[in-house]
């Protein structure tokens, strides 16, 4: 892509201040106030342009971290090969400050370290323009100098946004190769944004799309959840299948699905709902979408190999999750949510008021019953059971709420 400057007005770009977060001007004022350059760039100028509220606020300057950190007394740097710095402005309220930061891959190739060909930069430091071209999308490389107030723009990204195009900065086979995770991105950001991804851009995904295998599980459980979790997870998911990017994600699930299409309704009942608890602002549990994806192969092991006692379940168990995290690791917090939510399945079709007290005692009643709710939608046999555990939780929600409301109550007479 051709370097090619364009500078928009205030008038032009038409983001007003009061988009932005006044902390984040706090912060830029003292920037330009000691000499530095200020600007917002990436996701927020996205936002903000796309009438959609912002999530974060990055800025970018000049100054290097240590001399962030002498402007700052209450800033920490962070990172290990790329240092960035978070500048609090309360105990949990921060921004992140990061320096200009270049990918000068032609010129010093001795500085980068590369695996499976994926570039893994450390910290190397450079001009706005530098900045400019080493991000994903021309989407999320608008620049707006927080001093006059104007927007910079190195690769046509206004244009791009006002087109309702998705478009990588470099050429898809060498952004990708570089980094698989702008796949996934790739994903996110069309299914949310409701932009289109361009042709070139979505055809080198199906061809590279076993690439995304080289990325660390560790990342990746990060990034699917971001999909799943960003209030358009049905229509992600669709994606994932299409560009041939869930095979690699979740191969056990993927054959079985071909195999045999029952599960697909159960996911897409499942995802809507988790859309529309996140629409309505509801809490949502990252444990929940991955003992989705992987139910149906917990459900193969447990039907192939076992007879369905406890310790089996245990076993099975371990096996799915210790095969997946070849390809996306689940951290250990998250394991025991997804081994109650498969293991109280069966329980469900108990309705013997002792097994009524047991369950609803139990922490994970409410996760377990939730996926057992949707199972009942796509599985007939499970209707009659499904009906009696709504009433029985409605009961268990309002005396909960009840408990509750004694415990305030007394703390007030206090
Ligand atoms: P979100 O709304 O999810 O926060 P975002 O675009 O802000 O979207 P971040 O992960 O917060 O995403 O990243 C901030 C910016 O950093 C991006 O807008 C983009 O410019 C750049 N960036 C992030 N990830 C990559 C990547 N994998 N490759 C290149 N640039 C990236
Ligand atoms: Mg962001």
């Amino acid at each position: 892509m051709k370097k090619n400057l364009e500078q928009y007005s205030k008038k032009e770009h038409g983001i007003n201040k009061k988009d932005i977060d006044p902390d984040v001007m706090i912060i830029a004022e003292t920037l330009i106030g000691s000499g530095y350059q200020a600007f917002l760039v990436g996701g927020c100028i996205r936002d903000i342009l796309l009438k959609n509220k912002p999530k974060d606020f990055d800025i970018v300057t000049d100054a290097s971290p240590t001399d962030i950190c002498k402007l700052f007394s209450n800033a920490r740097i962070i990172g290990r090969r790329f240092k960035i710095v978070h500048v609090y402005i309360s105990e949990r309220k921060y921004f992140e400050v990061t320096t200009f930061r270049s990918d000068i891959q032609k010129n010093n190739k001795k500085k980068f370290k590369k695996s499976h060909g994926m570039i893994k930069r450390d910290n190397i430091y450079g001009s706005i323009s530098q900045d400019a071209f080493r991000r994903d999308f021309t989407i999320n490389s608008l620049y707006l100098d927080l001093d006059s107030e104007i927007l910079h723009d190195y690769v046509n990204g206004l244009n791009d946004i006002r087109s309702k195009k998705l478009k990588l900065i470099k050429k898809p086979s060498v952004s990708y190769q570089e980094d698989p995770v702008r796949m996934l991105r790739a994903v996110r950001f069309e299914s949310k944004l409701n932009i289109k991804l361009t042709d070139d851009c979505k055809d080198a995904i199906i061809d590279m799309s076993k690439m995304i295998n080289n990325v660390s599980p560790f990342r990746l459980f990060d990034e699917v959840l971001k999909i799943m979790h960003s209030g358009y997870g049905t229509i992600g998911y669709k994606k994932l299948r299409k560009l041939n990017l869930f095979k690699y994600l979740f191969p056990y699930t993927d054959k079985i699905l071909n195999d045999n299409g029952i599960y697909e309704d159960f996911f897409i009942e499942s995802l809507n709902n988790t859309d529309s608890r996140i629409k309505k602002g509801m809490h949502v549990n990252p444990s929940f979408v991955y003992a989705v994806f992987l139910w149906p192969y917990y459900r193969e092991l447990e039907e192939s190999n076992l007879k369905g006692n406890a310790q089996d379940a245990e076993i099975v168990f371990n096996r799915v999750i210790q095969s997946q995290s070849k390809y996306i690791s689940i951290p250990e917090y998250f394991q025991p949510t997804i081994f109650s939510i498969w293991s109280l399945q069966s329980s469900f079709l108990n309705l013997s008021k002792r097994n009524v007290q047991y369950l609803t005692r139990l922490s994970k009643f409410r996760v377990a019953y939730d996926f057992f709710h949707i199972r009942s939608l796509i599985n007939q046999d499970y209707r009659y059971y499904a009906d009696k555990w709504y009433e029985i939780q409605k009961n268990v929600k309002s005396k909960k709420v009840e408990k509750r409301k004694k415990y305030y109550e007394k703390k007030r007479n206090k």
